[in-house]
């Protein structure tokens, strides 16, 4: 596949993407790193510390200042290269919070980069300013408890919290799907006119996208309170039921959301469990 690996696509003026060569079942093609601004820039998900890619994200800054190096959460397809780009330009590290744990249960996404050290915080609301335009950062936990999007000129640079190509991983303890649910009706209640996400194309129907992952967020709870309805099950029982045909690669994926999907239920009282068994409540 001939994927635009360090090659800047420049997508609207102020916006350039830059492709990580980090390909994975989690990362589709790999990382895409954003540039924000024209004067002055901002990077957003510098992505993974690989020399080729870092070589080409300082071809596309060109020499220009650059006002923050920005990151939507703390896996390490996105911070990595946060603390060389910063070396490299002198430019401060702004945005999620650290967050590392040392186990997330099965591994079922990228693990957290412990290294991360942001020199500011970006809470809910707030702003960095770049070429004199706002950069909003919008908090939108689920994903990760640090996840934050950013919105710059109407785009909304969504990190993995809205994927252009697959569904977002939800896996416990630290993700967690009430939370996600929340923050996907966060971004309905937005105006974007485009997506651009970490991964996977543009969403250039935001409104509609949004509304269709939430639908099928509620759709996967129904079939999963149906299924332990029916029976006591085990979550590779309600895998196998829930996700016909599914890629080998993604079992354990599968199993973190359905897990993240039965600790939302249980605290609302829908289900209990026995064991490594659930049923309805
Ligand atoms: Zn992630």
């Amino acid at each position: 596949m001939d994927a635009p690996y360090a090659r800047i696509e420049q997508l609207e003026p102020g916006i350039a993407r830059i492709l990580a060569h980090n390909p994975s079942a989690f990362t589709y093609y790999g990382t895409q790193s954003y540039l924000v601004g024209a004067h002055e820039v901002a990077v957003i998900d510098p992505g993974p510390d690989l020399p080729e890619h870092l070589d080409a994200l300082e071809q596309a800054i060109a020499g220009r200042p650059v006002a923050a190096i920005m990151c939507t959460h703390t896996h390490r397809d996105h911070s990595p290269a946060a603390r060389p780009l910063a070396e490299a330009t002198g430019a401060p590290i702004i945005g999620c919070a650290p967050l590392a744990l040392e186990t997330v249960g099965p591994r079922a996404d990228a693990s957290f980069d412990g290294d991360y050290a942001p020199d500011r915080l970006l809470q809910d609301g707030e702003e960095v300013d770049v070429d004199g335009k706002p950069i909003l950062a919008v908090a939108t936990p689920g994903h990760t408890s640090n996840h934050l999007c950013f919105a710059y000129e109407g785009a909304l640079f969504t990190g993995d919290h809205v994927m252009g190509w697959s569904t977002t991983v939800v896996v416990p303890p630290d993700g967690d799907m009430a939370a996600y649910m929340q923050s996907l009706d966060k971004l309905r209640q937005r105006e974007d006119r485009i997506y651009y996400p970490a991964h996977g194309p543009a969403v250039t129907n935001p409104q509609q996208y949004v509304r269709g992952l939430i639908g099928h967020r509620m759709q996967r709870e129904k079939q999963i309170l149906k299924l332990v309805g029916e029976k006591a099950r085990d979550i590779p029982d309600i895998v196998a039921s829930a996700y016909p045909g599914l890629d080998p690669r993604l079992v354990t994926a599968a199993g973190g959301s359905v897990y993240a999907h039965l600790l939302d239920l249980e605290r609302r009282g829908l289900v209990q469990r026995d064991g490594e068994t659930w049923t309805d409540a």
